[in-house]
């Protein structure tokens, strides 16, 4: 099973947990686990769409995962998701993929659906450890790009074109790669900031908390697969 992030915040509360052996491979660094019966391969990807898309591709063909579970962080676009709050994805989508020019609709590229879902018995595990932990979990479309989304006209363009409630750089990569090989995948977030202007300050206080939520929720869920 892989558990992925995107920055070493995002893992490192699984890596304090967990002993791990390292692995260096294609300029990065994969943690192989033995935890509760389950074979754990753990990684950040480093940030971004085509990062993300290469560590997922990895931890399936050459490590063996079959399942994915991604923990990290998120900016909020909807009202009333909060920092700090958790969410998981129902379907994701890529807010920069653009090729509207030939009439095609955003985040649509020929061969690809523009959403892809998520897996359902995991959404519904997630449900059932924060019903279990009295934990308020929310759910929604989550979209992701190449970009630090820190501007107002930015958010509300990504929420009307994909009601998507978050907005991140990792997921619909991830998605994509576990789309085309097959292998169910849930993407879990925890909010960071609020995507408009000076999202940077925001994220940069609070980064590190909700890091630690989503790996600690997504540590919960190991428990109960
Ligand atoms: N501070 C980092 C850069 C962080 S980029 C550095 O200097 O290296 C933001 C990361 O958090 C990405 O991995 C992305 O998935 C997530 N994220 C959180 N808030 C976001 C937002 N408002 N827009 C896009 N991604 C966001």
């Amino acid at each position: 099973m892989a558990i992925l992030g995107a920055m070493p915040e995002e893992i490192a509360p699984l890596l304090e947990r967990i002993e791990t052996k390292e692995i260096d491979y294609a300029n990065n660094k994969f943690y192989l686990a033995n935890y509760k019966n389950h074979e754990l391969i753990i990684a950040y990807s480093k940030i971004g769409k085509v990062n993300s898309t290469m560590s997922a591709t990895i931890m399936r063909e050459k490590f063996g995962a079959e399942v994915l579970l991604f923990t990290g962080v998120a900016g909020a676009l909807k009202t009333g998701l909060k920092i700090g709050d958790v969410l998981f994805a129902t379907k994701v989508v890529q807010h920069d993929l653009d090729i509207s020019a030939f009439g095609h609709p955003f985040g649509f590229v020929p061969g690809s659906p523009v959403f892809v879902e998520t897996d359902k018995r995991l959404n519904k595990i997630a449900v059932d450890v924060a019903n279990e932990l009295g934990i308020n979990l929310t759910s929604g479309i989550i979209a992701s790009g190449d970009q630090f989304v820190c501007d107002e006209s930015r958010k509300e363009w990504i929420l009307r074109t994909f009601d998507a409630a978050a907005v991140e750089m990792e997921g619909a990569s991830v998605g994509q790669v576990c789309f085309a090989l097959g292998m169910p995948f849930f993407i879990m977030r925890a909010i960071s900031d609020e995507a408009g202007e000076k999202a940077e300050f925001d994220f940069d206080e609070f980064m590190v908390n909700s890091a630690k939520t989503s790996a600690n929720f997504v540590l919960k869920m190991v428990d109960r697969l």
